[in-house]
């Protein structure tokens, strides 16, 4: 392809409206534009890099022995209430009605529309296992889309759905895609992790998150260097040793605290430490005033709390929600006296007493509380954030956090849709049973923004080989003089025979200007061909990961070229 004839209009200032680093170059670079929120137009070099990272999920996606089909973007509503997700998922599902006064909606996932077509299908065990993929366009109506392709609300995926007619099968299906997913990444020459999530939401369920790992990630993971623990923090289990024996606690009594409201304050007001303050946090749960507490100087881990509760929707209460809950200032809340309040705490909390707390009241708090004496506690759980340094949930060793973004997600889904829909076949004594699901997802277009926030420098993108639009930049910089060209012509010729994707410049700009627009569009391999050069029977290469310069010789090149650019794939990991 000549760069003279292509279309990828580059951008000399960054817009405004892009916060993350890859939405600023995928713009800057010509690579996408903005329809309007959450929406994009792939240009050339942009759906050249998303068609990349299709091919390599799909050819693994195939190898796994997954089915590849396409399933609409438009679906009926019926199938969503059979579900009972047209009233549980929320302002995201895009609905709509159409001129007959159907309602529909637009897909963000297509769990349903597959289990409808399976069950219509499958009759007998012998028709399973089947597991059917599709790369496909899905609407989300995200709250906030933002950062480009991270978060879009129209953006590719491929999902992939399985059905088995036993727990064992089911598992091995579930394996087999967390296998095909390690290849995908490890072929896209991306550092990821896979961390559990497991949700505990439904029994006997398993679930696997992929994360690319960047500092700019939404997710953190904790992880742990000695064995294979990974989860999102989300997720992750506070380690919490079992309760012991607990020293004997005087007698609550109310403390004047005036104008401390924050642990660190009162900690510094009474000397003690802020382990020994219970921090009571005020939320509402699908309307509901409830109360968590944790040690003061632990943070709640909102996943695991509303997980707990089985909540819709769970947001910190308001100032004024506060004080009527309390009849104090926000600052004095705590467990005692809370009336009507369901109050639950984190598990660390039982392993001690004489705690200090606030007294629901203006500028007080009580010492020397037993939580279970003195307040009315409904659970002690696991409700506590994990922080760098708490011990590892498998082995114990101190467990470290890195930032990371959720390209792909394998999910054992059991039977809440085969149940909600009947999906189900005849077993091999004649019974009838519900298939056993799981569903697999891959953030297809997210992984081009991932890529681009994992490897990039000041100049621009480093693109992965597997996934660089091009993978080669052949830079003429004498394009007005006929020799060059020629043998500009010769070169790309030859890389092209070899089935290698090479953008010649051919632009009759100034050097400067090539060498800024090849970094910035993050071609992995930069060879430059001058009038110096050609001269002297060389061509000059870059590896644009690692800066590093050299030179190959025309006379032989492809030979040479080869071999080096070997080097260059083994230092973005691949083979
Ligand atoms: P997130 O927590 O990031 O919203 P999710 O849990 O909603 O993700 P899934 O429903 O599991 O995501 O979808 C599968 C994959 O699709 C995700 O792993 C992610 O890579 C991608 N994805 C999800 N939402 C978006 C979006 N709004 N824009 C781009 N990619 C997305
Ligand atoms: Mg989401």
């Amino acid at each position: 392809m000549r760069l003279s004839r292509y279309y990828a209009p580059t951008l000399k200032e960054t817009p405004a409206e892009a916060e993350v680093i890859s939405h600023k170059l995928l713009l800057r670079a010509g690579l996408i534009r903005k329809l309007t929120a959450g929406i994009y137009t792939y240009l050339p070099l942009g759906l050249k890099a998303l068609n990349n990272v299709a091919r390599i999920v799909r050819e693994e996606m195939d190898r796994a022995g997954a089915l590849e089909v396409l399933m609409p973007a438009v679906q009926p509503a019926d199938l969503w209430k059979e579900s009972g997700r047209w009233e549980f998922y929320g302002r995201e599902l895009l609905r709509f009605v159409d001129r007959h006064d159907r309602e529909s909606c637009l897909g963000p996932t297509h769990e349903e529309v597959v289990t409808d077509l399976v069950r219509h299908e499958i009759r007998s065990y012998r028709q399973l296992p089947i597991n059917l993929y599709q790369i496909q366009t899905k609407f989300r109506d995200e709250i906030r889309p933002r950062f480009g392709l991270m978060r879009g609300r129209e953006f590719v995926m491929k999902d992939a759905y399985s059905f088995d007619k036993d727990d064992a099968g089911a598992d091995a299906s579930y394996w087999a895609m967390y296998k095909a997913y390690i290849r995908i990444f490890e072929r896209l020459g991306l550092k990821f992790r896979a961390v559990s999530a497991d949700s505990g939401s439904i029994g006997g369920s398993f679930s696997h998150e992929f994360m690319v790992l960047a500092d700019t990630g939404e997710d953190t993971i904790a992880y742990c260097d000695a064995c294979d623990f990974g989860a999102n923090v989300e997720k992750a289990e506070a380690v919490c040793p079992p309760p012991g024996d607990i020293a004997p606690c005087p007698p609550a009594e109310t403390v004047a605290t005036p104008g401390q409201h924050t642990v660190e304050e009162v900690a510094a007001f009474l000397e003690v430490t802020p382990d020994r303050i219970v921090k009571t946090l005020v939320y509402v749960a699908d309307g509901k005033t409830v109360a968590a507490l944790v040690r003061g100087d632990r943070e709640l881990n909102e996943v695991k709390f509303k997980n707990l509760l089985d909540a819709k929707d769970l947001r910190l209460a308001s100032p004024e929600e506060v004080t009527a809950a309390t009849k104090a200032p926000v600052g004095f809340a705590g467990p005692v006296g809370l009336a009507g309040i369901p109050i639950y705490a984190d598990r660390e909390l039982a392993l001690a007493a004489d705690w200090t707390v606030g007294a629901n009241a203006a500028d007080a708090h009580l010492r020397h509380v037993d939580l279970g004496r003195d307040a009315t506690i409904l659970s002690f759980t696991d409700l506590r954030q994990v922080a760098p340094g708490d011990p590892c949930p498998k082995c114990g060793t101190p467990l470290s956090f890195a930032k990371g973004i959720e390209v792909g997600h394998v999910f054992k889904l059991g039977l809440k849709y085969s149940k909600a829909l009947s999906a189900t076949f005849l077993d091999e004594a004649g019974k009838e049973q519900f298939m056993i699901m799981g569903c697999y997802g891959i953030g297809v277009s997210r992984i081009v923004a991932a890529c681009i926030e994992q490897n990039n420098d000041a100049s621009g993108i480093i693109f992965p080989p597997a996934i660089a639009p091009f993978e080669v930049a052949l830079l003429n910089l004498n394009a007005k003089d006929a020799d060059a060209s020629a043998k500009a012509d010769e070169l790309y010729d030859a890389l092209t025979a070899a089935g290698i994707e090479t953008l010649l410049d051919d632009r009759e700009e100034r050097p400067g200007i090539k060498f800024k627009d090849a970094d910035l569009l993050g071609f992995p391999i930069q060879l430059t061909l001058g009038g110096k050069g050609l001269a002297r029977g060389i061509v000059e290469t870059k590896d644009r990961r690692t800066g590093e310069k050299g030179e190959l010789p025309l006379d032989g090149f492809m030979d040479a070229f080869v071999a080096w650019r070997e080097g260059v794939r083994q230092g973005w990991g691949l083979d």
